[in-house]
């Protein structure tokens, strides 16, 4: 039996922890055929408006306080005969838009042909302005709204409309005190303000829809960014068409080379740009970004007048060059709205088609903003996204304006590509950890007050009694039992943290994990397990999530449509389960034929080698000693992938004596030596040794003549530990064969990446050579993709390797390379 898993929104939900501001995405609630624009107060004021400075958002536990503290004073206030909650609504015609308004007032008192209503605010601290129309712009609108609505619904003249903001304060010292700000309703600033502000929305929508109508009639005569699409590409582009027509699901298992990219992406505009969805396409690296932007500019080219943007990491386009954002401390987040204004640069940037990291750092620092934050508020402008899957399903990253809520997630197409790493990533989006590292750093802190002491000392016992047991274990990772007395002490963390405006950031990650850990700990959920390593020298309490499929469900669901793609994505029920994707046939799967001539392709399996780990000394001399005979047989450049650093080192180590060119990856390298470390590839003959699911496995293209095949040695398994066992046993529980699941696989989905490194076009001619008796055998053999036979079988290289000189060497396929 499987125990009843946590609900989804019990764990990670509404955390606002991460975005500081949030606008509303631009379109939704506004009919173009009708030209009206259904929309709430409060998305209106937010509609195009680009927040004021950049702050730090509230924690949940503070919006929670915030909540309570407001909803106190509107139950005092009814009891002394104010009524609460009053919805009313505005009828509008500006520029030809019909604005249809809604929104509900806090409180109102009606007498006698009068009216006086109130709108209720908290604040940290007592109010620090004088003047509201100037400093708290959009809460006044809010306000004359609800009496402009008033006025008109129940025949009240202005100036029988007394209408007040009400400030609470909140210092946590002792009860909010109301600081009341009378509004004039005859103010000129405050009507001019108003009009501005619908005026300027409706020439938005004006301005969108003329954009729309190009759009659509370059469409009528686009088909495809090159001269047709294959019979493979052709399928892939009715599956997309249809999936996004029918808010379904896809799950797409295209072979590298297919061109998918360009298919995919084509479907997906031709039915996501006339209905003015938001296209996210989802990356794993940033490696296949330049694929789709390369494509889309094809596209553009062809003269559909598309708007992308890629939004990339924080730090990577922040100014200040910090790994972590401290808004309170930088002069690109203050005056972020009047500083875009002044510049004028916002309409530079929507000229562009692509808006690109290096664009926007340009333009933002020439404006003085941040960079990334502008990125965010250009993202509702633009018809294409194209970002990390994290800004997705990350709960603590994903993009609040697109997807915390329904009517604006149900706007979001998804294409995610190379999906089979979505699982893995998802697991550490749900796995949240708290490290001693900053237990310390937060009692060194000079000012740690003796209250913060109190909270932090039994975080350091603790941590020093898991630390024994995983001594005395002898391993690096432990497993603790579910019950274990954890000190979150999550009220006292919570007036901590509401009492300080600005929290150091070690206390903001701990009470962020503190809120998580929360959630998780106490209820009986099968798919979390409490961890404990040592990693780095720091040490490190995690609840393990073994299964986050639920969660990537969740958000799935609340999409227009989801489309997964990737050359690796079988067996589709495997990745279906993992990736959340709805069973019960609501999931259309495709397999793609290989799109190249079979004959170009030879492939054989070594069964002479143990590629066990067991036996890999013993087999080392054997394995390098075939390897040199394979690359001295024919000159030119080979690719070995191996399952493992340990195992590339220990056959680089029997090499290194040989004549033989190496090039080597090593763990861990920068951008600039992977690009060099390419360059390499593509320019020399040489043996070049690099790992299986490393960077230079999956997502690039290799342009190189002179390769002539690869090697990949032995099926490449996931190594045996403790969170692998995990995962087992949650397949186990769930009645799927564990091993399949937690090891072959993945091993497997390894090869077909690494293996998909060689052939690009249709005139290319290589060999594959696979390394291990595993490979002749249950389950491996079942996982290789069906184009690597040759009538049903795969040939074996138990001699000489003249068999793959004579293939190299014979005439190449006669297909006509594709565009
Ligand atoms: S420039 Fe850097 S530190 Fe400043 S707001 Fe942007 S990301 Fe944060």
């Amino acid at each position: 039996m499987i125990p009843a898993p946590l609900p989804a929104e019990r764990v990670f939900r509404g955390d606002r922890t991460f975005d500081y501001v949030y606008s509303k995405r631009m379109i939704t609630g506004y009919d173009p055929e009708t030209k009206t624009f259904r929309t709430g107060i409060g998305d209106l004021l937010n509609f195009g408006w680009l927040p004021e400075s950049l702050v730090p958002s509230d924690n949940p536990l503070s919006i929670h306080a915030r909540q309570r503290v407001h909803s106190a004073f509107a139950r005092s206030m009814v009891r002394n005969g104010w009524e609460k909650e009053v919805s009313v609504s505005l009828d509008l015609d500006v520029m030809g838009i019909r604005f249809l308004i809604r929104g509900r007032l806090d409180l109102i008192r009606e007498s006698d042909g009068s009216a006086e209503v109130l709108e209720i605010k908290t604040l940290d601290g007592k109010p620090d302005f004088t003047d509201p129309v100037q400093s708290r712009r959009n809460n006044s609108l809010q306000l004359y709204f609800y009496a402009k609505a008033l006025s008109s619904a129940r025949g009240l003249t202005p100036d029988s409309i007394s209408a007040s903001l009400v400030f609470l304060s909140m210092d946590n010292t002792s009860e909010p005190e109301a600081h009341y700000f009378p509004l004039d309703l005859s103010d000129e600033e405050l009507e001019g303000s108003w009009l501005r502000h619908i005026r300027d929305t409706a020439e938005f929508l004006i301005a969108e829809d003329a954009r729309k109508s190009i759009q659509l009639s370059a469409l009528g005569g686009f088909h495809f960014p090159y001269d047709s699409p294959r019979p493979g590409q052709q399928q892939i582009l009715s599956d997309v068409e249809n999936c996004i027509e029918n808010k379904g699901y896809l799950m797409l298992a295209a072979p590298t080379g297919t061109g998918k990219t360009a298919a995919v992406l084509t479907g997906a505009i031709r039915i996501t740009l006339p209905r003015r969805l938001t296209l996210f396409f989802l990356t794993a690296k940033n490696t296949h970004k330049s694929i789709v932007l390369e494509t889309l500019r094809i596209i553009i080219k062809k003269g559909v007048p598309l708007r992308g943007i890629v939004i990339t990491a924080r730090s990577e386009v922040c100014h200040r060059n910090r790994p972590r954002c401290l808004p309170d401390d930088c002069p690109y987040a203050v005056d972020f709205r009047d500083k875009i204004h002044e510049s004028g640069i916002m309409k530079e940037l929507l000229d562009h088609q692509i808006i690109g990291p290096d664009i926007l750092m340009t333009i933002a620092e020439r404006a003085g903003v941040c960079a990334f934050e502008l990125g965010l508020c250009l993202a509702t402008q633009c018809d294409i996204v194209i970002c990390d899957y994290n800004y997705v399903f990350d709960p603590h990253v994903f993009l609040k304006r697109f997807f915390l809520e329904q009517n604006t997630a149900e706007m979001c197409a998804l294409l995610i590509d190379e999906a089979a790493n979505l699982p893995s990533r998802a697991i550490d989006y749900y796995s949240p950890e708290i490290r001693l590292s900053w237990i310390e750093e937060l009692l060194e802190d000079g000012s740690c007050t003796g209250k913060r002491e109190k909270l932090l000392h039994p975080w350091m016992e603790r941590f020093g009694e898991w630390t024994i047991l995983l001594e005395n274990s002898g391993e690096d990772e432990i497993e603790l039992p579910s019950d274990t007395d954890i000190p979150l002490q999550t009220d006292s963390w919570f007036k901590e943290i509401t009492e300080l405006r600005d929290p150091p950031e070690p206390l903001r990650e701990l009470f962020k994990a503190i809120i998580d850990f929360s959630k998780i700990s106490g209820v009986s959920d099968s798919r979390y397990h409490l961890l404990y390593r040592l990693e780095n020298g720091d040490r490190i309490l995690q609840w393990f999530c073994t299964d986050p499929s639920l969660f990537l469900r969740e958000r799935l669901e609340s999409c227009h449509n989801s489309i997964a793609f990737s050359a690796t994505l079988t067996p589709f029920d495997h990745f279906e389960y993992l990736l959340g994707f709805p069973d019960e046939g609501r999931t259309v799967s495709r397999k793609i034929a290989w799109p190249f001539p079979k004959e170009n392709l030879g492939v054989w399996i070594s069964p002479v080698i143990d590629t066990r780990y067991r036996s890999r000394m013993e087999s080392a001399a054997l394995l390098a000693r075939k390897i040199c005979e394979i690359y001295s047989a024919m000159t030119g450049t080979w690719l070995v992938f191996f399952p493992s650093y340990v195992y590339l080192e220990l056959i680089a180590d029997h090499l290194k004596d040989s004549s033989v060119p190496l090039l080597i990856q090593t763990p861990g390298m920068s951008r600039e030596e992977r690009a060099g470390f390419i360059e390499r590839i593509e320019s020399e003959n040489q043996l070049v040794l690099t790992v299986s699911g490393g960077v230079f496995s999956e997502g690039i293209d290799l342009r190189s003549e002179n390769l002539l095949g690869a090697i990949i040695v032995g099926p490449s398994l996931p190594g045996m530990n403790l969170r692998m066992k995990l995962l087992s046993d949650s397949y186990r529980l769930r009645e799927l064969d564990p091993f399949i699941h937690t090891w072959a696989i993945p091993g497997m989905v390894r090869v077909i990446q690494a293996a998909g490194r060689l052939i690009r076009n249709s005139i290319e001619r290589k060999a594959l050579v696979l390394i291990g008796k595993r490979f002749t055998k249950y389950p491996y053999l079942g996982l290789l993709p069906e184009h690597w036979f040759r009538d049903g079988s795969i040939q074996l290289l138990c001699g000489g390797v003249c068999g793959i000189t004579d293939f190299l060497r014979k005439e190449k396929g006669g297909a006509k390379a594709p565009p």
